[in-house]
């Protein structure tokens, strides 16, 4: 990987740019830009073929000042030790602009889940909770689901940690199943909460959600909500949608059905009957008015940042878009929020399973979106003024910085508070 591709370089990047802008201490500046806990460990595995398999698994906690660190698990062939580094700072930053009682962490298996059978991914999800079991539990670290990982793994992984503490602590780990005590809401919030930030960026960008025309990038849990609720919530047109073979194409909007009966028969979207195919690039170039990348990380970047033809980028990826193209995109009068602020309602939700379970009382779905919409309409409030703020004073900022400043400023002073530096 290009280092300017380095997904660890680039957080530490977007904090340094923060950091000079706000005039962060160097103290506290040096400690935010390395996570405080790196963890590699070896899974072994018995396969189908009765051999056995070792995997390289990671869990970064990067802060916890604020709270236990929390963040999801990726199972993922490429995935690597600096993109988990990364994405367990944006994660920091994610739960501190929400302002919920948490700190940042993350997790990744190097993986091909498109190779394993059932049994195999129980054993490898159960291997790797053994593996780094010492290190997690509800008021130290709790994972939660990512790319490639499910509900049902989440299960298997409660599970495997309540056999090694020898009780239920469903508070473990979140975006489990509801017959284990996940939350009612918790399996769309990632989407809902990026919906809830569209309906407020259309409002200021005077985009009627009726009449606009949407590309989503991405057909998992966030792209795949993202498109049925965009035309649930608002009537709004979803015209693109993708996967990793591909995207499909039709200016009168995407049927659902259709689509699911593509990825059931050819396994892609692509096979979608009617409209037209486009590649993952071309979906990104395409001419609509909201373009939201929900796939994985470097999508939008120096190259083709310059082609985007959108009027509002919403980031429900994590790393979607590269320092150099989050500038072009500004400098374009493109507004491009950033993921940490944009797919924030996934670990929200998560923040209230957590809480549910550790109460023991379980609440509705509509109570659940109702304070999701609260949290996350704030944190959307409170970046676009704290970015008003510093352009009145003269120093222009994008909104990923002005929502770093806010969480970075939070973190710095628990950790003052608590005596770190
Ligand atoms: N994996 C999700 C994220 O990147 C959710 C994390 C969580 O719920 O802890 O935000």
């Amino acid at each position: 990987m290009p280092e300017e591709l380095n997904p660890f370089k680039i957080a530490q990047e977007q904090l340094d740019e923060a950091a000079s802008v706000m005039g962060l201490d160097e103290q506290a500046h040096q400690i935010l830009r390395e996570p405080m806990r790196t963890l590699t460990v070896t899974i072994p595995v018995k396969m189908k073929d009765g051999k056995t398999h070792t995997f390289q698994g990671f869990r970064v906690q990067y802060n916890d000042a604020r709270g236990p660190a929390k963040g999801g698990i990726r199972f993922h062939p490429q995935e690597s030790l600096d993109t988990v580094k990364a994405l367990s700072a944006w994660m920091t930053w994610k739960t501190s602009l929400a302002n919920i009682p948490f700190g940042g962490a993350k997790g990744g298996i190097i993986c091909d889940t498109k190779q394993m059978n059932e049994d195999e991914l129980q054993a490898l999800s159960r291997g790797y909770i053994r593996a780094i079991g010492k290190f997690i539990g509800p008021n130290i670290d709790i994972p939660a689901p990512d790319v490639y990982t499910t509900p049902q793994i989440m299960a298997w992984m409660m599970d495997e940690y309540d056999n090694i503490v020898r009780h239920n602590e469903p508070g473990v780990i979140t975006g489990k199943p509801l017959e284990v005590w996940g939350s009612e809401g918790r399996s769309d919030s990632t989407a809902m909460g990026g919906l809830f930030v569209m309906r407020e960026a259309a409002k200021t960008l005077g985009i009627d959600l009726k009449t606009a025309k949407i590309a989503v990038q991405g057909f998992g849990n966030a792209g795949k909500y993202a498109y049925t609720l965009s035309k649930k919530l608002f009537g709004a047109n979803v015209v693109a949608i993708s996967d990793s073979e591909g995207a499909i194409y039709d200016d009168k909007g995407l049927d659902l059905a259709k689509l699911e009966k593509a990825k059931t028969d050819t396994g892609s979207v692509q096979g979608y009957e009617g409209g037209k195919k486009l590649t993952n690039e071309q979906l990104l170039e395409s001419e609509v008015d909201i373009l939201i990348p929900a796939a994985i990380e470097n999508q939008i970047t120096g190259k083709n940042a310059d082609k985007i033809n959108a009027k509002l980028v919403l980031e429900l990826a994590n790393g979607p878009v590269t320092p150099d193209a989050d500038k072009i995109l500004h400098e374009r009068g493109i507004l491009d929020l950033p993921d940490f602020l944009v797919n924030s309602g996934g670990v929200i939700g998560s923040y209230f399973e957590w809480v549910q379970n550790i109460n023991g009382y379980y609440w509705p779905a509509d109570e659940v979106y109702q304070k999701l919409d609260k949290i996350i309409t704030k944190s959307f409030a409170d970046t676009m003024s704290t970015k008003k703020a510093y352009d009145d004073k003269g120093t222009k900022i994008t909104p990923r910085t002005a929502a770093y400043i806010i969480a970075v400023d939070r973190v710095a002073k628990a950790m003052k508070a608590r005596g770190w530096y």
